[in-house]
């Protein structure tokens, strides 16, 4: 592994380069621009694994490649198949040899991959398992972008839509998770156009208003879990920095700018947010921003011997949920209840860690947000 290491950072990295830093390598190495044209087609147009796939670029042309530069940042280490829905879970390690999850839901409608952006996590939101795991490192977009063709090529069905729900906040890898962003969104090939792309977030208000701002359009989910501030703030630590009321107002900007509603990701705690007083504040909130909620039935993490807060989380019954989703409707609200698919393989949601990784060093997360 160290020595795969050794080369690749010899090398240049392909995979995750726009259409123009493809035409700049190819001028640095003494080629004509458009081989980056050529390259940028196969690698995410036609999600080649090889320089050797790249039919129209000649045969010692792919050689020189291979020896200055490559683009695979991740292997297929492992697939698991949920016996209970058509959930998967696809494991890969990175070149660093780090794992990384992602996890394929298949519905009626759509075929949804839900990506990681971060190795762990520095937030230490207390219901998550990526959380309770630390942080280890960014993902590069080169290697969120191979989560898909990855998943991809180990599937007979075509993806349809991305979602930013994996290990990791997107919004504190910003960069790499905005050019994963671009490079799906110029793919001609399948359907992933921006309106089919969801990136979640906690909150970091700075860089929502930048993604508003950025004319990706993307659909924003925020992670609500509850209205009101305290009980956010001991679920979501981040909350006493970026409080609740400071993020409405953020994607009620979002709204305006993108007019795409808001998804409110919202968590069934037992006592702690699935009360009367719940319903009112979120029937309120409904009214204030134009949006939706996705109830979320509660996944236990229990297998992760959590302490604290973390320790004493309970899931709300399947009969409060639903007497609370339809008090909700009942008020004009729209919610949609998330299937709680692929339990058994610990690919549903807040679950995504595992031993492998945990044994890995954790890392200080240093940069400003
Ligand atoms: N950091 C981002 C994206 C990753 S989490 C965010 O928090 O939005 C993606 C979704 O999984 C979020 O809505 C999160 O609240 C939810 N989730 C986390 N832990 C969970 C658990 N134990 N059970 C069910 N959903 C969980």
């Amino acid at each position: 592994m160290e020595e795969i290491k050794r080369i690749n950072e010899e090398k240049k990295q392909l995979k995750g380069l726009t259409i123009k830093e493809l035409k700049n390598f190819f001028f640095s190495i003494g080629e004509p621009s458009f081989r980056g044209e050529q390259v940028f087609n196969w690698m995410y147009n036609h999600l080649v694994t090889s320089f050797d796939e790249m039919g129209n670029i000649p045969k010692v042309l792919r050689q020189k490649l291979q020896d200055k530069s490559f683009m695979m940042t991740l292997e297929l280490f492992d697939i698991k198949n949920s016996v209970s829905s058509k959930t998967r879970k696809y494991l890969f390690k990175t070149l660093d040899g780090f794992l990384v999850e992602s996890v394929l839901i298949p519905d009626e409608e759509r075929v949804t991959l839900c990506v990681s952006s971060q190795i762990g996590c520095p937030l230490d939101c207390k219901f998550c398992a990526t959380g309770l795991m630390g942080y280890r490192k960014n993902l590069s977009s080169g290697e969120i972008f191979d989560q898909y063709l990855l998943a991809q090529k180990n599937s007979d069905q075509q993806i349809t839509n991305i979602v930013y729900m994996g290990m990791g906040e997107p919004l504190l890898n910003f960069k790499e998770t905005l050019r994963s962003i671009r490079i799906f969104a110029a793919e001609k090939n399948t359907n992933i156009s921006l309106s089919k792309i969801t990136v979640s977030t906690v909150g970091i208000p700075p860089k929502i208003k930048y993604l508003a701002d950025s004319g990706l359009k993307v659909k924003l989910a925020f992670s609500l879990h509850s209205c009101f501030e305290d009980i956010r703030s001991s679920l979501i630590p981040l909350n006493k920095k970026y409080s609740l009321t400071t993020n409405l107002n953020f994607l009620d900007y979002y709204y305006k700018k993108t007019s795409r509603r808001i998804t409110f990701e919202y968590l069934m705690l037992k006592d702690i947010n699935d009360r009367q007083e719940d319903i009112e504040a979120l029937i309120k909130l409904s009214k204030r921003i134009p949006s939706k909620i996705n109830v979320i039935p509660f996944n236990s993490i229990k297998h992760m011997n959590p302490e604290g807060l973390s320790a004493e989380l309970e899931p709300t019954s399947l009969y409060r949920i639903d007497e609370f989703v339809t008090t909700l409707r009942d008020n004009n609200v729209s919610v949609f209840v998330r299937n709680t698919q692929g339990d058994d393989i610990a690919a549903a949601c807040g679950q995504l860690s595992f031993d492998g990784n945990v044994l890995t060093p954790l890392v200080n997360f240093t940069e400003e947000y």
